[in-house]
């Protein structure tokens, strides 16, 4: 399984694969279970269907170390559009932003700007969401957000289980009251400066999500919420909210589109916070390649729709 992953995260930085794999009609096919769309149209439509069941989204545009100012530039005018539409059709829907699409590998400076302008468009003061990349984005990105926190409230990070480096991060970052979407990680990192086994992420990702929450009831952190598809997880998360006496709408929990669907409806009628994030946009190759490589039944899925061509 370890292996499997290793060459599938090798597999999504591959650029013949990117440029080729995404025109076969069974890679198209199998990517449809994890993105509604390719189009903001699309995910608009995807979020109006969650929020009957009471499951609210996050909208990410796909795309990832973006080279061109203009490109980039380009990129945050694009949310600059998908906030006013989902503000024109009233949905509770946030956004969630990678910096290498803003421009990170050309400037931080650049960067930050561009996330300034859309961070200062979402006039609701919902939360506007920044991904956690590679390891060797974790400082700057560190950096930026805080700049970003010290002058906007409605500005979450993403931080990742999987890292050693996290728990100090978090101990940081918590005097600016700071929101926080946990994950486990999705890239490949050695075991220098990861949990190299899964036992010990889910550890570690259990003891950041206390951490999280004990901050979150003495209000030191802005919103504690779980990205994770893990059900024993958020079973354990559930129980550790009741046990420190907090509502059930203090679970946050955030799953991508298609997986667990059982599960994001589960948690929307117990009456805790139910978000998908919902994803969409041309470049999906290496995210597309992360899912197959967080899950092999997935990559079995992509078989078989090869197989049925
Ligand atoms: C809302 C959200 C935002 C994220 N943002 C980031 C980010 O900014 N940076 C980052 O590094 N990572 C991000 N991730 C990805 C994350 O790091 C993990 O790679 C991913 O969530 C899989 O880990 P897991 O917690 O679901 O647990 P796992 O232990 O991997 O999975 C638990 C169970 O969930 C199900 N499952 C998990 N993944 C899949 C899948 N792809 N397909 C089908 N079933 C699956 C399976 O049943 C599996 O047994 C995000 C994830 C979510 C949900």
């Amino acid at each position: 399984m370890a292996l499997m992953r290793s060459m599938l995260l090798a597999a999504s930085q591959n650029t013949w694969l990117r440029e080729n794999a995404v025109k076969l009609p069974f890679v198209r096919r199998s990517v449809s279970r994890f993105m509604p769309g390719e189009t903001l149209d699309a995910a608009l439509s995807a979020a109006q269907g969650l929020l009957q069941k009471k499951i609210g989204t996050v909208f990410t545009h796909l795309g990832e170390n973006v080279a061109d100012r203009d490109e980039a530039y380009k990129v945050a005018d694009h949310y600059l559009e998908v906030l006013d539409r989902i503000h024109q059709v009233n949905l509770p829907t946030e956004i969630s932003v990678k910096l290498t699409q803003l421009g990170l590998d050309l400037s931080p400076d650049f960067c930050f700007e561009n996330l300034e302008r859309i961070i200062q468009r979402e006039k609701r003061n919902a939360t506007v969401w920044v991904d956690m990349e590679a390891s060797n984005y974790v400082d700057v990105t560190l950096d930026i957000y805080k700049r970003a926190l010290k002058r906007h409230s409605n500005v979450g990070i993403c931080l990742q289980a999987y890292l050693y480096r996290t728990k100090n991060d978090l101990v940081d970052l918590m005097p600016l009251r700071p929101s926080i979407r946990l994950v486990k990680g999705a890239y490949k990192e050695s075991a220098a400066i990861a949990f190299p086994n899964k036992a010990a992420v889910d550890e570690n990702y259990f003891t950041l999500a206390t951490e999280t929450l004990r901050a979150a009831a003495v209000g030191n952190c802005g919103r504690a919420a779980f990205g994770t598809h893990d059900v024993l997880l958020i079973r354990r998360i559930g129980d550790f909210v009741a046990r420190q006496g907090m509502a059930k709408g203090e679970l946050e929990v955030q799953m991508l589109y298609g997986i667990q669907r059982a599960e994001q409806e589960r948690l929307a009628q117990e009456g805790c916070r139910s978000i998908v994030l919902v994803a969409y946009g041309t470049y999906w190759y290496p995210w597309f390649v992360r899912r197959l490589a967080e899950r092999p039944a997935n990559v079995w899925f992509l078989l078989k729709n090869a197989f049925a061509s």
